[in-house]
């Protein structure tokens, strides 16, 4: 079968990386971009230094990944680069997790909140397929949040939730609702939800959502009528044997992991915490890519919660935002290196 073929085609581990365009503030500001997208698989930093003696030069650093989108990319072509070529293998008992990285301000929530919708959309169109149909699978989705080291529903009014283990390489989070999905509309809903119920602070800014990972589950299922009837008592499964899940992940600010220095007490913890989190990602893919039997997945809850993502069967996409102004352009280049490491 085609989609046979077409999973052996996709790689394990795609690294992209997206340019957003300068934004109003910065244009008002006359800030200089100095991201040079030259194909579609390189690009060049140009950061301004200046010499002892004062004299501005520029250094030039250059990348190539899997593939780097331009300013003039959108949405739907990110889709096709990262998430469509693994929706087929989702049925493949494929565990794949999809990752938005990058500083603060970069574009990781215009990046990844239209993708679950898009995959909701494709999955749902499989379902429907005749080699699919007469299989009772069907498509549920869960969305939380790990904030300072602890996960909330956001589809449960922040509900406190705590994470098991089950001695057989499966994480279980105890009380996350699993809605099913049958229809992309509700799809939607959920996703606007769950997005209102992130983390926003006293400010309401987009500070707070900064220093949580927000994680959103479309998982498929196959389902024995007789058996759900019984199972159907708790909310954790709600029957049915996973077949497959795609997570879409958007990370904390990667610049969070810096503030271990902070004067504010609760900043300092929560930097540590997403400082260790991402060291552990960054650690957790480079084992699977080198195929390595010891994941080190108990590095951080980030890792743990995504266990069984890193073990058989997975497929990791990690879409590395990054901003073009000048001002940004340490951060840029820490965003760059760490993608670097990954691929
Ligand atoms: P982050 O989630 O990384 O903090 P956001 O996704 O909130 O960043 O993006 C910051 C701002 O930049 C938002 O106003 C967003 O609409 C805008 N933006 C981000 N990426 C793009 C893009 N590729 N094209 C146009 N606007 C973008
Ligand atoms: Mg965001």
């Amino acid at each position: 079968k085609d989609s046979g073929t077409r999973e052996n085609n996709v790689a394990k581990i795609k690294v992209v990386v997206r340019k957003r365009p300068l934004n109003k503030k910065e244009i008002a500001r006359k800030e200089d971009d100095i991201v040079t997208v030259f194909d579609d698989s390189c690009l060049a930093v140009h950061e301004p230094k200046l010499k002892v003696d004062l004299t501005a030069y520029v250094e030039k650093h250059e990348f190539c990944f899997d593939a780097v989108l331009d300013e003039h990319v959108a949405n739907d072509e990110v889709y096709r680069v990262t998430v469509e070529p693994i929706i087929p293998t989702i049925f493949q008992r494929t565990k794949a997790t999809c990752f938005a990285y990058g500083q603060t301000g970069s574009g990781k929530t215009y990046t990844m909140k239209p993708l679950p919708l898009r995959a909701a959309e494709d999955l749902v169109r499989l379902l429907h397929q005749p080699v699919y149909r007469n299989q009772r699978f069907k498509l549920w989705l869960s969305f939380f949040e790990i904030y300072g080291g602890k996960l909330f529903d956001l589809l449960s009014d922040r509900k406190k939730l705590c994470m098991r283990e089950d001695g057989r390489q499966q994480v279980c989070i105890v009380g996350l609702q699993e809605f099913e999905v049958s229809d992309v509309q509700i799809v939607k809903e959920y996703i606007e939800r769950g997005n209102a119920s992130r983390s926003t602070g006293s400010t309401g800014a987009n500070e707070e959502s900064s220093r949580s990972h927000a994680i959103l589950q479309l998982v498929v299922k196959k389902h024995n009528e007789v058996k759900d009837k019984r199972n159907n008592d708790g909310n954790e499964s709600k029957g049915g044997k996973v077949v497959g899940k795609i997570s879409f992940i958007d990370l904390a600010g990667s610049e969070r992991g810096a503030d271990t220095t902070d004067n504010d007490r609760q900043t300092r913890i929560e930097g540590a915490e997403i400082n260790k989190s991402l060291l552990a990602l960054k650690e957790c893919i480079r084992a699977l890519d080198n195929d390595q039997i010891h994941i080190p997945f108990r590095g951080s809850k980030l890792t743990e919660v995504l266990r069984d993502s890193f073990v058989g069967n997975s497929r990791t996409v990690m879409i590395s935002c990054i901003s073009p102004n000048a001002g940004s352009c340490e951060h840029t280049l820490n965003t760059l290196r760490y993608a670097d490491r990954v691929k």
